[in-house]
C-alpha cells in the first residue's frame, strides 16, 4: 500500500468552472464489461483535456471582478479562449472515441463545448452592454455543466463498479460487498450505502480507468467514491487492514503494524466523508475523515480505546506524510475545519 492517502473521485472535470459546482457522478447498476485498453487511453486524454481546461482558465476571478463593476473585460476574454476553442481542442487532443459504447458520453462532451462557447460568447457581449444577454449566458453555461455531467455519470457507469457482487460479512480476497462495512458508511449517512472491497485482480481495472477519468495522474489510489450510487470502493490492502481490524481483532500498539490498520480505517472513513459532501477538496474531506475515525470504529465494534488509538496514529504518523493536496494547515483544533469546535478533542 502507499505510504501516502492517494484518494481520488470520478469529478465533472469541467464543471464550477463559471456558474455551477461540480459534484462527483458516477451511477447505474448491472454488469458491464471493463474497459478495454483502447477505451482507456480514450479516457486518459479526455482526463488530461478536461483537466486542463478547468485549470487553464482562471476564470472567476476576472469573471467576478467584472460583475463587482471593477474588472478588465480583456483580462476575462483572455481567460476564456481555451473555453472559446472547446470544441476545437477536443477533436484535436480527444477525437472520437474507440467502440460504441463511449458515442453517447463523446456526443454530450461535443455538445457541451459547443454549449460553453456560446455561453462565453453571450457572457462577453453582456459584459459589453447588451447586459440583457446575460440569462441567456448563464442559461447556456448551466445547460453545459448537465451535459458534462451526464457524460460523466455514461463514463462512471461504464466504469463496472456498479456490478453485482456477493454480500458478505468476514474476510477475504475475492470481491465482495462488505456488510459490516457497509453498515458503518451507512451510520454516517443516515442513508442506503455500500463499501466494496475489490480483490487484486478486480482492482487495477478499476483503479486505471478511474485514474485515467481524472487525467491520468500517476496516483496509487487506495479508494474512490461512487456518488449516485453512494458506493465506497476499497482497496484489496485497504480492506485486508480493515479485515485485521475487524475480524480478526487484531490489536496492534505501535510501529508500522498499527499504522497499516490506522489507515485502513482512515480510508474508510475518507470514502465515506466524500458521499457525505462530494463537493469538498481531498483536503477538508481528509481532515473530515480524520475526526470520524472513532465513530467509524465504533460502527465496527471496535473498543473506543483502541479507535482513539488508531486515529491519534493516523494524525501523527500518517497525516504528517499525507500529498499537498490531503493536507491543509486549516486541519487542527479550533480551525475552520474542526468538527467539534467547543471541544478541544482533535481530531
Ligand atoms: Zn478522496
Amino acid at each position: 500500500m502507499a505510504d501516502s492517502l492517494r484518494v481520488r473521485l470520478v469529478r465533472a472535470l469541467l464543471c464550477g468552472v463559471f456558474f455551477l459546482a461540480g459534484v462527483a457522478g458516477c451511477g447505474g447498476s448491472g454488469e458491464v464489461a471493463p474497459y478495454s485498453d483502447a477505451e482507456i487511453e480514450w479516457l486518459q486524454s479526455y482526463g488530461a483535456w478536461s483537466g486542463n481546461l478547468g485549470r487553464s482558465s482562471g476564470v472567476r476571478r476576472p469573471y467576478e471582478e467584472l460583475l463587482a463593476g471593477r474588472g478588465d473585460i480583456g483580462a476575462y476574454e483572455r481567460a476564456v479562449q481555451p473555453w472559446l476553442q472547446c470544441s476545437r481542442s477536443y477533436r484535436k487532443r480527444v477525437g472520437n472515441p474507440p467502440g460504441a459504447r463511449l458515442d453517447r458520453a463523446a456526443q454530450l462532451i461535443e455538445q457541451a463545448c459547443r454549449a460553453f462557447e456560446r455561453s462565453v460568447r453571450l457572457q462577453i457581449r453582456s459584459f459589453k452592454g447588451e447586459v440583457n444577454l446575460v440569462f441567456d449566458a448563464e442559461a447556456a453555461g448551466a445547460r453545459a455543466n448537465r451535459l458534462v455531467l451526464q457524460a460523466e455519470e455514461d463514463l462512471g457507469r461504464l466504469l463496472g463498479d456498479a456490478r453485482p457482487l456477493p454480500l458478505r460479512a468476514g474476510p477475504g480476497r475475492t470481491s465482495r460487498i462488505d456488510r459490516r462495512y457497509t453498515k458503518a458508511v451507512e451510520a454516517r449517512l443516515s442513508g442506503q450505502a455500500e463499501a466494496r472491497c475489490w480483490s487484486e485482480d478486480d482492482w487495477p481495472v478499476l483503479r486505471d480507468a478511474v485514474i485515467a477519468l481524472n487525467g491520468g495522474d500517476d496516483v496509487d489510489i487506495l479508494g474512490f467514491a461512487s456518488n449516485s450510487g453512494n458506493r465506497a470502493n476499497l482497496h484489496p490492502e485497504a480492506c485486508r487492514a480493515l479485515d485485521r481490524l475487524v475480524y480478526e481483532g487484531d490489536r496492534p500498539h505501535s510501529g508500522s503494524a498499527r499504522r497499516t490498520l490506522a489507515h485502513g480505517l482512515l480510508v474508510l472513513a475518507h470514502e465515506t466523508e466524500h458521499l457525505v459532501a462530494p463537493a469538498s477538496s481531498e483536503a477538508d474531506t481528509e481532515c473530515y475523515a480524520l475526526q470520524r475515525m472513532r465513530d467509524a470504529a465504533a460502527s465496527l465494534g471496535i473498543p473506543p480505546g483502541y479507535a482513539e488509538e488508531l486515529t491519534q496514529a493516523a494524525w501523527q504518523e500518517l497525516y504528517p506524510d499525507n500529498d499537498p493536496e490531503y493536507r491543509t494547515p486549516d486541519c487542527r483544533d479550533a480551525g475552520p475545519l474542526d468538527a467539534r469546535p467547543r471541544t478541544r478533542v482533535f481530531p
